[in-house]
């Protein structure tokens, strides 16, 4: 097993620059270096394991050595050196590893060696794996070095941990930072080696390792092979293995908390409990699943269901903290799916239970407390006259006494604008906010308020303003990773 692991994780190392996966800044950046006969002689590889540092090392000796680069600058992968380089038997290129003791020593030789000309090809290229681990000795060698590279050797360090490495040599290095290969990347190389090595792979398995390996290629390759047995993949053997929790599990819960059931949710979490998940890692994977949803409803710019989520995510990141200290390792989530479901801010209907919570809520916020008692005294005790005037002066009071998110979010864009035979118009900046309030059960909740308010039954109608202003969120929109988000 142990052979074939590594067998299969060096099969499907990046060969040439178009194979390496999920670190296209880095690529364009070495490609446009080779073509313009610009490669550094000292390269600093820094970023988390298994992302492609000495895969791409190798690729830079290949491509200042190849006998026949291709015309995109690829290396050809069948001259002599290419071979030697995929086979790991070119002498120019010495791969150290700081870490052990053999990779001490050699470093330490370093200054002596380098004056050598290269053996064989026409360039010498160290890679010094695992850098951080240098000795003081071994860095202040490498620094004399580094200050006046002969012109045939090229150094290239890789490490994950660059604070431990001396802005000394730092300032010396071009830079390269490795990111975590996205879960996708991920998930799409595994599918195509999981095609070419005949593996009948579940697309939910491939899923849970992608999403599993946090960002490391290698890892989800190793992993890969290692939980495929007789040539298959199922989603369940990785499950069990690897602990991870069941997706049908995730979505339930979710469905539950978004429909406000407490009860339900709190059954799914017994019932966890109970299996003997792990509940630590069921919230982690929760919480992904709640920042994919709440970045999509971003994209969709949905942003009152993206407060909601944002809320969720909050509570659950306490909650997380606190299950491997409580005594009874559920509670902090049971917690906290009481504190998400009765949440004053997004419950639907109030009942008797949700007072104690709602009272503690309001304590964190002095001031909006006062303003919920004096809303109520006035609600109690004076009514407004039905104007416009007063429409206007209290539209914020007023619209502060919704309960369903959507509309409280999208009644902040409105502004009522006229009276007439007890038909209120409201101006809104958007098509998107008006249709939302004019929906038949938000338009109903929002008249109600207003009756309740000034005693006097209303009508509901809208417009769209002429001159359109932009949402505030729309204002500010910055993309990342192919979504776009608001400055807040
Ligand atoms: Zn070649």
């Amino acid at each position: 097993m142990a052979v074939d692991k590594i067998a299969l994780y060096r099969k499907y190392r990046p060969h040439n620059f178009d194979n390496l996966v999920g670190q296209d800044h880095v690529k364009t950046t070495l490609i446009n270096a080779i073509k313009g006969n610009n490669v550094s002689h000292a390269y600093l590889f820094t970023g988390p394991r298994g992302t492609g540092k000495t895969s791409t090392a190798r690729l830079i000796a290949k491509a200042l050595n190849c006998a026949n680069l291709k015309g995109d600058f690829e290396p050809c992968d069948e001259c002599e050196f290419c071979s030697d380089i995929n086979e790991a038997r070119l002498i120019d290129l010495i791969e150290i590893d700081a870490a052990s003791n053999r990779g001490i020593d050699e470093v330490r030789d370093l200054k002596e060696k380098i004056q050598f000309a290269p053996t064989k090809s026409k360039c010498k290229i160290y890679i010094i794996d695992e850098a951080h681990m240098m000795t003081k000795e071994a860095f202040n060698a490498l620094l004399k070095t580094l200050e006046e590279p002969p012109t045939h050797t090229y150094f290239i360090l890789a490490t994950t941990e660059v604070h431990k490495i001396p802005e000394t040599i730092i300032s010396r290095c071009q830079r390269f930072d490795f990111k975590r290969v996205s879960s996708k990347a991920i998930m799409t190389r595994l599918t195509y080696i999981a095609q070419i090595e005949g593996i009948e792979a579940e697309d939910k398995a491939l899923e849970m390792i992608s999403k599993y390996v946090d960002g490391g290629l290698r890892d989800a390759i190793g992993l890969m092979e290692q939980l495929t047995s007789n040539g298959e993949l199922t989603s369940e053997h990785v499950q069990d293995v690897l602990g991870i929790s069941d997706y049908s599990l995730i979505d339930s819960l979710f469905e539950k908390l978004t429909e406000k059931n407490t009860k339900d949710s709190l059954d799914i979490v017994n019932n966890l409990h109970s299996q003997g998940s792990d509940l630590r890692q069921f919230v982690h994977e929760f919480i992904q699943h709640v920042r994919d949803n709440m970045l999509m409803s971003v994209a969709k710019n949905d942003m009152a269901n993206v407060a909601e989520f944002i809320k969720i995510i909050e509570i659950l990141e306490k909650a997380q903290e606190k299950i491997s200290s409580s005594t009874i390792p559920q509670l902090p989530l049971e917690i906290a799916i009481i504190q998400i479901t009765q949440s004053p801010e997004y419950h639907a209907v109030e009942e008797p239970t949700t007072q104690v919570i709602r009272q503690e809520k309001d304590e964190e916020r002095p001031h909006k407390k006062i303003e919920n008692i004096a809303s109520v005294q006035e609600n109690e005790e004076t009514k407004f006259d039905l104007n416009l005037e007063n429409l206007k002066q209290y539209w914020p009071r007023i619209t502060e006494r919704i309960k369903t998110p959507a509309l409280k979010m999208s009644l902040r864009e409105s502004a009522p604008v006229s009276l007439e035979d007890s038909v209120i118009t409201l101006e809104f900046a958007t098509k998107f906010h008006k249709e939302k309030v004019m929906e038949h059960d938000n338009r109903v909740e929002l008249e109600m308020i207003i009756k309740d308010f000034f005693d006097h039954p209303v009508k509901i109608s809208a417009t769209i303003k002429e001159i359109a202003i932009q949402p505030k969120h729309e204002k500010y929109l910055f993309y990342r990773d192919g979504f776009a988000f608001p400055l807040l």
